[in-house]
């Protein structure tokens, strides 16, 4: 009898005691290959030496500050690195424990930004749907699952939402990136001007979709016209790479690839590899500079943030990241994988697509191909 409140009260766990590399090892020395890195977290495997040592060696040192009185030096290290090559500006780093707790710092940051601006009337958030940028109450309220409205509609803040990129399946016939980008940055557009653009805070996607439609890339331009939109309406623009940055879509930061950069960046997932429970929030001097010189403090404190030992561990594994070429790899592994899933699975009769950026791939199955319809329908 469990005490615990598993994620299915109706499923027996196998207790997972050592990690080996990209194995896990359950108490009856039961082997599991994790061929994703959890989910999409672990990018050091279970057992780095190095990443380990690190944490150690902090932890023998200080665990733990709080935040109002202390700063350390693995979390000033850390806020360095991470900016040290940030393309677009972005300087400052708010430190948090995991994926959903740096989409609500974003939230408030974004929102304080304005209210700093003397802009108190923003209170819209627009996302995308489907969409999934996790799940305490203003990240679920700040993305779009069904299963979520349908339980916790009632106690989430009122968001509006725009189509999500997905090119499989929305693509009209005949239509190219081009135009169904375009398409896309027209609805985004439309959606600003019915709400009032005064009253907009932020439009916020992932820069490559993730648990919510299976590794889609945007098309070409899509973000280029995003980014246009939010300028010409004076919007903030909100990327969340909790799964798809550090690395795993080819560069650290994915938005590079797109050709812009974003007001609001979220990280977690391989920020800190699953050493420790760490996640951030990244902005521009533009969107920080008004806080500095307003009311001077970002209202928003978690007893946890900027955890030594977090920090500690994600400056660990992000030196690995860059010690042992780590991104590179992702580069040319990429395409071997990308091939080796065509060959496979490309001719399956309930395969529809095959896509993804870097080694955040995906296959969509379908009940028939010629039709898409979905697998589960
Ligand atoms: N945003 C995205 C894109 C995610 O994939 C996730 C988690 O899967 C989250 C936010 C929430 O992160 P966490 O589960 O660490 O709270």
């Amino acid at each position: 009898m469990t005490h615990v409140i598993h994620r299915n009260a109706r499923q027996e766990y196998p207790f997972a005691v050592a990690g080996d590399g990209v194995y896990i090892i359950d108490a009856g020395g039961r082997r599991y290959l994790d061929a994703s890195g959890s989910a999409a977290v672990s990018c050091l495997g279970y057992s780095d030496r190095e990443v380990i040592a690190a944490l150690k060696a902090q932890l023998d040192k200080l665990c733990f500050v709080h935040s109002s009185f202390f700063t350390t030096e693995p979390m000033e290290a850390l806020a360095e690195d991470l900016v040290s090559d940030a393309p677009g500006g972005l300087a400052h780093v708010y430190f948090v424990c995991g994926g959903s707790e740096a989409i609500e710092a974003a939230l408030k940051l974004a929102r304080q930004y304005f209210v700093e601006l003397g802009e108190p009337q923003r209170t819209t958030f627009i996302a995308r749907k489907p969409s999934y940028h996790g799940d305490t109450l203003g990240a679920v309220s700040a993305g779009y699952r069904q299963a979520n409205r349908e339980k916790f509609g009632p106690l989430m803040f009122e968001g509006a939402y725009v189509s999500s990129c997905y090119a499989y399946r929305e693509t009209r016939p005949q239509e190219s990136d081009a135009a169904y980008a375009a398409r896309l940055g027209a609805e985004l557009e439309a959606e600003i001007q019915r709400i009032g653009s005064e009253k907009v805070i932020a439009f916020i996607a992932e820069t490559v979709s993730g648990s919510s439609l299976g590794a889609v890339p945007p098309v070409p331009g899509y973000f280029k016209r995003a980014r246009e939109i939010c300028d010409k309406y004076g919007i903030l623009l909100i990327l969340d790479e909790i799964m798809c940055g550090m690395g795993r879509c080819g560069t650290r930061y994915t938005y590079s690839q797109e050709g812009i950069a974003p007001d609001i960046l979220t990280i977690a997932k391989g920020l800190g590899a699953g050493y420790q429970p760490i996640g951030a929030t990244l902005c521009s001097d533009r969107v920080y500079q008004p806080i500095v010189n307003g009311s001077g403090s970002f209202s928003h404190g978690q007893t946890y943030i900027g955890h030594a030992a977090g920090c500690a561990a994600a400056l660990a594994v992000q030196r690995a990241v860059r010690g042992r070429g780590l991104i590179d790899r992702v580069r040319r592994l990429a395409p071997e994988l990308e091939a080796m899933l065509r060959t496979r699975f490309g001719s399956h009769p309930h395969v529809g697509d095959i896509r993804g950026r870097g080694l955040l791939l995906g296959i969509e199955f379908v009940a028939d191909r010629a039709t898409k319809e979905p697998f589960d329908a």
